[in-house]
C-alpha cells in the first residue's frame, strides 16, 4: 500500500474536505509515495504509538486527532509536538489525520455516539453534535450516571443535576461545551460531552439542563475503531492495528 492510496481511501470514506476550517487533516508528516505493509490507527499520536509502529514494522499511522494544529515555528526535541514529529521522521513514518472529517461523515463518530447512548433516531445539533430520545431513559439523573459511566468506560463523571428526568439527550464527542444552549433550545433535558469549563456548569444551572462531563477521550473512544474498520474494508488482507496507548488520563477519587 502506498501512503497516498491510504489517504485516498480515507478521503473516499470520510470526505476530508468536510473537516472544519480550523482543523488540520490529511497527510501531516511523511512521504505520500512511501509504501507500508501495515497501518496503525490511534486516537492521539503518542510516544507509545510510535514505539509500537517501530517494533511492528509499520510505516503509516492514522490518528484521529491531528498532532499539528497550528503552524510550528520550530521542530525540536524539546517541544512536545516537535519531538514527536522528529521521532516520526527519524523512523521513516508517515502520519495521516482525519479528525472533524470523521465527525461530519455519515458513517463517522456521531452515529456511533448515538448508538452508545441508545438514541435510535437522532438529529443534528450545531453541525457536530446530535440529540434524540434515549432508550436508556431514567426518572432521575443519579440513576443515569452509572449507566453512562459504564457505556463510555469512564472512571468518573462531573455533572450538574437540574432535577429533570433523562429522556432527550444531546451529546457531542470530545469537547462540545459550546452546544449546551443549542441542546436546551432543541428540547434536551440532558447534555453529555467532555472537557467542560466550570462556567459551562454554571450555564447549565442557569438554563436548567442536566449536564455530564464524561471526559474528552471517553466520549469519542470509538473513533480509532471506526477508522480501522473502514480501512479493513478497503484493504481486507492488510495488517491494521488499533493502538490507543497514551490517550487516556487517570481520575483519582478520594
Ligand atoms: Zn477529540
Amino acid at each position: 500500500m502506498k501512503v497516498k492510496e491510504i489517504l485516498s481511501a480515507l478521503d473516499r470514506d470520510f470526505a476530508l474536505e468536510n473537516a472544519e476550517k480550523w482543523d488540520n487533516v490529511g497527510l501531516l508528516v511523511g512521504d505520500a509515495d512511501a509504501t507500508t505493509e501495515k497501518i496503525i490507527v490511534c486516537h492521539d499520536l503518542t510516544r507509545d504509538v510510535i514505539r509500537r509502529a517501530v517494533v511492528s514494522g509499520c510505516q503509516v499511522i492514522v490518528s484521529y486527532h491531528p498532532l499539528i494544529f497550528k503552524p510550528m515555528p520550530n521542530v525540536t526535541a524539546q517541544g512536545y509536538e516537535g519531538a514527536l514529529v522528529a521521532e516520526l521522521i527519524k523512523n521513516g513514518l508517515s502520519l495521516i489525520s482525519v479528525h472533524t472529517a470523521l465527525d461530519h461523515a455519515p458513517n463517522g463518530t456521531r452515529p456511533r455516539l448515538a448508538s452508545v447512548l441508545e438514541i435510535e433516531e437522532w438529529s443534528d445539533l450545531g453541525g457536530y453534535g446530535l440529540f434524540g430520545k434515549t432508550a436508556c431513559s431514567t426518572e432521575k439523573l443519579e440513576l443515569f450516571l452509572p449507566k453512562i459511566a459504564k457505556k463510555l468506560n469512564a472512571d468518573g463523571l462531573k455533572y450538574y443535576d437540574a432535577g429533570l428526568p433523562v429522556r432527550v439527550i444531546g451529546a457531542g464527542g470530545g469537547s462540545c461545551g459550546e452546544l449546551i444552549e443549542d441542546a436546551k433550545a432543541a428540547g434536551c433535558d440532558t447534555f453529555v460531552t467532555g472537557d467542560l469549563k466550570h462556567s459551562r456548569f454554571m450555564a447549565a444551572a442557569g438554563l436548567g439542563i442536566n449536564l455530564i462531563d464524561a471526559g474528552h477521550f471517553e466520549t469519542e473512544f470509538f473513533a480509532a475503531d471506526i477508522i480501522a474498520d473502514a480501512l479493513r474494508v478497503e484493504y481486507p488482507n492488510a495488517d491494521i492495528e488499533v493502538c490507543t496507548a497514551g490517550s487516556t488520563v487517570g481520575i483519582w477519587r478520594k
